[in-house]
């Protein structure tokens, strides 16, 4: 199997990257990524040397960059580069429509042109949009995206059916709840909250601190993806969540007691434009069809995380300082 894999540099591309490499050495695993300055190339070290991966700097919307990687021959695509950050998406929407809408519809005509036998898009919860106090998101819920991000991702979704419909790409899409884990740009939650906390900074939480999100550890996403990529029914979108539906104040008040922190450092900053209240997660499609069951309890799952955090500092360090910019740069000259 040769599988494409787009933003693998980032957060979760580079937890699947590692989680196939494991689990299937025969596949040649390709990670093209624009690396942006959510691309860090420190995220791959374990598997960088492996010689059935290799990284190509390419950007997906540049429809040169990368024919010739599908002119060779690619089995399989899965996804990830995106624009991923709700807050950049209020400042510069067009950035958005550019990679997650313009982007994927070019590795969807690559697919189509050059007989990709499956597509994997990667999308997320937030193309439904907002949750009462009650329900849940299924796979037929409409998608009413709230922010430029979400529209954005709902934009590629619907390109993908077409594309599906259409063309009869064998395409599936994963809209998954909010990750985290190790390696997660600090510009999210979990780590930002982890990384003032050490510091001894403010912590930011919006408005009154109570929008829900429904959390799942990083790894359970990737099993996920793997079984849709092998199994997923051609067209079909599958929901992927952990039924740990938490306040982020919640979220933020258990990492300062796990770091023997004072709650006096939360702040409460002015609400995000359009910030969805609630988002909730029925897993019950990929659970019965697929037979996917995560693996990490929440608790367990968020104490891990930050002792990663706490181990490496290192990585949080390279960061902030902006060296693993120049570290990227050294390692893609070196290719
Ligand atoms: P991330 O921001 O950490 O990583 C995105 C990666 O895409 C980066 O390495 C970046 O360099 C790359 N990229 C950006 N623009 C590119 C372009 N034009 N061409 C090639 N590469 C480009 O994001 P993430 O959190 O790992 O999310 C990955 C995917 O999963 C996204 O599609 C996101 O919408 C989706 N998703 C994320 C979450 C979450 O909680 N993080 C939840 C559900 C779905």
């Amino acid at each position: 199997m040769k599988l494409l894999i787009t933003g693998g540099a980032g957060f979760i591309g580079s937890h699947f990257i590692r989680y196939m490499a494991s689990r299937y050495p025969d596949y040649l695993l390709i990670n093209i990524d624009a690396l942006t300055y959510a691309g860090n190339l420190h995220n791959l070290i374990e598997v960088e040397q492996l010689p059935r991966y290799q990284f190509v700097k390419a950007d997906i919307a540049a429809r040169e960059q990368i024919e010739p990687l599908f002119a060779k021959g690619i089995d399989a695509v899965v996804n990830f580069a995106a624009e991923s950050h709700v807050d950049r998406s209020i400042v510069q929407p067009d950035l958005f429509v550019r990679t997650n809408i313009m982007g994927t519809q070019v590795l969807l005509d690559l697919s189509k042109q050059y007989g990709v036998a499956k597509f994997v898009q990667i999308s997320t919860d937030e193309v439904y949009g907002t949750l009462g106090d009650t329900g849940l998101f299924t796979e037929t819920t409409p998608l009413a995206p709230n922010s430029p991000y979400s529209a954005s991702k709902a934009g590629a979704d619907l390109m993908v059916r077409a594309y599906h419909e259409t063309f009869g790409l064998n395409s599936n899409i994963t809209r998954c709840s909010n990750n985290y884990g190790p390696y997660q740009f600090p510009e999210k939650l979990i780590p930002l909250m982890i990384h003032n906390a050490l510091e001894g900074k403010p912590l930011p939480v919006y408005g009154d601190g109570l929008n829900v999100r429904d959390w799942l550890y990083v790894e359970d996403h990737c099993q996920a993806i793997d079984l849709v990529l092998h199994h997923g029914q051609p067209g079909e979108v599958y929901n992927v969540g952990g039924s740990n539906e938490r306040s982020n104040l919640e979220v933020v008040t258990a990492i300062l007691a796990e770091l023997g922190k004072p709650e006096s450092l939360i702040t409460y900053v002015t609400d995000r434009l359009g910030h969805d209240r609630r988002y909730g997660i029925d897993a019950g499609k990929i659970r019965a069809k697929l037979g996917w069951q995560p693996q990490y309890d929440y608790e367990k799952g968020l104490k891990k995380t930050i002792q990663w955090y706490l181990s490496q500092a290192g990585w949080m360090e390279q960061i902030m300082s902006g060296a693993y910019r120049h570290y990227n740069r050294l390692k893609y000259d070196k290719m």
